[in-house]
């Protein structure tokens, strides 16, 4: 049970951590947003990681995502992964990258397995090896540990203890678990975002590796790329019979500030490119949005928003509700209660969303 600092409001899906409900959030964002931007620097200063994006006068740029930070000479990027050393930007390169990488049977629980060639067979036979589930098939799951936003709720936080100083990891063997069952790469994470041209040099490897055959390369990615970066992301997908997975965590810049500790504008603009790029190629989709229903702070307003902006775009862009579940610094929330789901449900079809897709339903309770 939290209680708001503004309204006094008492309620289970009042996060004590964030301190404030959601509609005083909306309300009075620009007011609280010092106490919000505190609260985050905090949880990064726990694990080492610069508590705002560097923006050092005279710094090395990096341009890879939405924060375009500028690095002095031995300052870390906000991702933690990029460093300014000697006048050089190191950090991931071709060989190597902070990641680690598993094979997964498919189908799999992705979210995207609704409408996915590996889910469904959709594509057949030109994207897909089977005309439903590709059993016998496998996924190579490649996770990048690091983030360029800074989730309250990261069901992956553990990326977080990787030591600043640890060298990337050599990635000739993820060609060596590239095997011939593999039909679909996906990158997650953290975020692919900040180790993007590891993750774009290793897709074009593997494709010229596989000429001819099945692979699809896929991505689950918060959408704040620098456009070219995730246009180009967007083209491997198209060209392979992947997709791109977006995350839309929050309409309300105050929410998505309070939940991610970052703005979406980057992550809005973004989707709006990809959904004219996804147009091209409706099935199998290209495009898949995903929200994760957090109790008291993705409510009915951000569904509602949410939802209208995605059918403002394209009624036919998948979109997955996934509940949520309890952990990280947002482990005082309950589960999604089943009244929240059908709530957005509902919303989502009265916007004339044609695919929509519950994920996590094991997670449900009738609570509040
Ligand atoms: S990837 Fe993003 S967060 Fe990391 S250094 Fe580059 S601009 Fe900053
Ligand atoms: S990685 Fe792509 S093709 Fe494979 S299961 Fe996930 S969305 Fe489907």
């Amino acid at each position: 049970m939290g209680r708001c600092k503004s309204c006094q409001k008492e309620a289970p899906t009042i996060s004590g951590k964030i301190g404030f409900c959601a509609a005083c959030l909306r309300r009075y964002g620009d007011e609280i947003a010092p106490e919000i931007a505190a609260l985050h620097a905090r949880t990064r200063k726990a694990f080492g990681l610069p508590e705002k994006a560097p923006q050092s006068e005279g710094g090395i740029p990096c341009r890879l995502c939405h924060h375009f930070c500028r690095l002095k000479e031995g300052e870390f990027g906000y991702c933690g992964v990029w460093q300014n050393q000697k006048g050089h930007l190191l950090g991931p390169n071709p060989q190597g990258a902070f990641v680690s990488w598993y094979l997964d049977p498919l189908p799999t629980n992705c979210v995207a397995d609704f409408v996915c060639p590996g889910g469904t067979g959709e594509g057949y036979p030109r994207f897909a090896h089977l005309p439903g589930p590709e059993r016998g098939y496998a996924n190579l799951a490649v996770f990048y540990e690091a983030c360029n936003f800074n989730c309250l709720y990261c069901q992956n936080w553990h990326f977080k203890l990787r030591s600043p100083s640890s060298p990337p990891v050599p990635t000739t063997k993820m060609f060596a678990d590239l095997k011939e069952h593999v039909s679909c790469i996906c990158y997650f994470g953290g975020d692919p975002a900040p180790q993007s041209p590891h993750a774009l040099s290793f897709s074009r490897k593997a494709l010229r590796l596989r000429e001819g055959k099945i692979l699809r390369i896929c991505w689950e990615t918060n959408g704040a790329e620098n456009t070219p970066i995730i246009r180009e992301m967007m083209r491997l997908s198209l060209n392979s019979g992947g997709c791109l997975k977006v995350d839309l965590k929050a309409f309300s810049e105050p929410i998505h500030q309070s939940l991610c500790g970052v703005s979406n504008a980057m992550t809005l603009k973004n989707f709006k490119v990809l959904v004219q790029m996804a147009l091209k190629r409706p099935n199998p989709p290209a495009l898949v949005a995903s929200t994760l229903l957090v109790p008291g702070y993705v409510d009915e307003e951000e569904i509602e928003k949410i939802a209208s902006f995605i059918a403002s775009l394209s009624r036919d862009i998948p979109w997955s509700l996934l509940a949520f579940y309890p952990t990280f610094y947002l482990d005082d929330l309950p589960t999604t209660s089943r009244r929240h789901t059908e709530m957005a449900l509902s919303i989502a079809k009265s916007y004339g969303l044609t695919r929509i897709n519950l994920g996590n339903r094991h997670l449900l309770s009738e609570a509040y």
